[in-house]
């Protein structure tokens, strides 16, 4: 492992900044302080902020192929359209992982939560070439095979109608066997690669999946990932389904831990709130995809307030588009001053840092070894260059860097001490090889005609009181 030091670099201290060497031996921070001995190679951290790497805590990486084209739909509807082009191919999957690291790298992330879009009948395969793909790049990644054991049309109230829905192409009992062979062949947390359960919600799966997915959690150290309340037919549903709320539902099921998180929250009540704070789970905010999709603002202030745990997330490119994690950092956080015109709760750009980078690691149970400037902490960290013109002229790097636009700023960055980004630029694949073949597989579109919307766009819009 090449062992190395900052030096003269610029880092937040309480309410101000310091300029310290930072000393990296093993992987891992050993020393923040000025003038320090050099130990390793000297790195000019001159005229540069120093942060924790982010967690870009949602997205689903193959959406990259459909970003840009997706009908103006809500959330049950798009499903049906994403679904009906989903990439089938390994190679695609492969090519939109490394898309995913690299915009993921490029805008401050050093992990990423990719809830992976399984190809059916190639599950394993899809996991491999993904697992593949992020160690490549060598982002730190945490898989999660996107599972469900009910039909798509499932997701959608009943509302009056008696609605009945073709069973689930696999079995729930298959769909964990598959899951635990995932974790047997490619979960290696040392390597930089952790896989998750992860049913998609509860739109979608039944008890037994959830429960399953708890037992496998409990058996092999696994944090759990799941949708959660993003719109409000889901909300519906969740009365229709089980006559309490989802959060209620899943408590009872015994699926919500301090390593549960949870993407979007935006239909949740004050006593589901309370129960987010009283299990320690993690809402991840993804506020881009819930602007995109319509599906509302999640009350992000009242889950801080409540003492939730909250970090951000770009969501899927195909409701974002895109997987720029400062513009979800930024819109994640000015988007709640509309909310609550007591200013004093509103989130500060220290605020948003710590949500993107401690928030994330607490998240995922990682926070011990992540997620902050410490000493003995795995050195997962991003190097700003505060003389870009988009962090010109000079006054407060963090809330320039927040609040502004920040374009190609990222200057360098290391996982686990190694690093991956220099001099602006992803090291340890070929990017410009990555926009080519990107290039190659696409074309220009701009007309195409889902099958499933029309099969379902009549009920949904009575049931919603469309
Ligand atoms: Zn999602």
């Amino acid at each position: 492992m090449v062992n190395f030091t900052i030096q003269n670099v610029l880092i937040a201290a309480d309410d101000d900044y310091a300029t310290v060497d930072v000393q990296i031996i093993d992987g891992a921070i050993a020393a923040i302080a000025p003038n320090l001995q050099v130990i390793g190679t000297p790195i000019d951290g001159k005229n540069k902020l120093l942060l924790p790497g982010f967690f870009n805590a949602h997205t689903h990486s193959s959406e990259m192929w459909q970003r840009g084209i997706m009908s103006a739909f809500p959330l049950e509807l798009w499903l049906a359209e994403l679904y009906d082009f989903a990439p089938l191919d390994p190679e695609q999957v492969y090519l939109s992982a490394l898309g995913t690291a690299v915009e993921t790298l490029l805008s401050g992330g050093t992990s990423v939560v990719d809830h992976l879009v399984l190809i059916p009948g190639l599950e394993l395969e899809t996991i491999a070439i993904a697992t593949r793909a992020y160690k490549e790049v060598g982002i730190r990644a945490f898989i999660a095979p996107l599972i469900q054991d009910e039909s798509l049309s499932a997701g959608i109230p009943s509302g009056e109608s008696a609605q009945t829905h073709e069973p689930y192409f696999r079995s729930t009992a298959a769909t964990l066997e598959i899951i635990e062979e995932a974790v047997r062949q490619f979960h290696r947390p040392d390597e930089g690669i952790n896989i998750l359960v992860a049913p998609t919600g509860i739109q979608l799966c039944t008890d037994a999946l959830f429960t399953g997915c708890s037992e496998l959690s409990d058996h092999y150290n696994l944090c759990r990932h799941s949708h959660l309340l993003e719109t409000r037919a889901q909300e519906k549903l969740a009365q229709e389904k089980y006559g309490c709320t989802a959060v209620e539902h899943l408590k009872r099921i015994g699926y919500l831990s301090d390593r549960t998180t949870l993407a979007h929250c935006v239909w949740l009540n004050d006593a589901d709130i309370a129960i987010l704070a009283e299990t320690q789970s993690t809402v991840v905010h993804n506020p881009l995809s819930n602007l995109r999709l319509g599906s509302g603002i999640a009350p992000i202030l009242k889950y801080r307030q409540a003492g939730v745990n909250v970090t951000f997330g770009c969501d899927g490119a195909s409701s974002n588009d895109s997987q720029d994690l400062l513009e979800a950092i930024k819109m994640g956080s000015i988007l709640h001053n509309v909310t609550d015109s007591n200013y004093q709760n509103w989130i500060t750009p220290r605020q948003a840092v710590e949500m993107a980078s401690l928030g994330g690691a607490k998240g995922l149970n990682i926070a011990d070894k992540l997620g902050s400037l410490t000493v003995g902490k795995q050195a997962d960290l991003v190097l700003y260059d505060l003389t870009n013109l988009s962090l010109l002229p000079r006054t407060d790097p963090i809330g320039l860097l927040v609040l502004g636009r920040p374009t190609n700023v990222v200057d360098s960055a290391w996982v686990n001490g190694k690093q991956i980004v220099a001099d602006g630029k992803v090291t340890t694949i070929n990017v410009d090889e990555l926009r080519q073949e990107l290039f190659n597989r696409s074309q220009w579109e701009t007309k195409r005609k889902s099958e499933s919307v029309a099969q379902i766009e009549a009920h949904y819009r009575t049931v919603m009181g469309l």
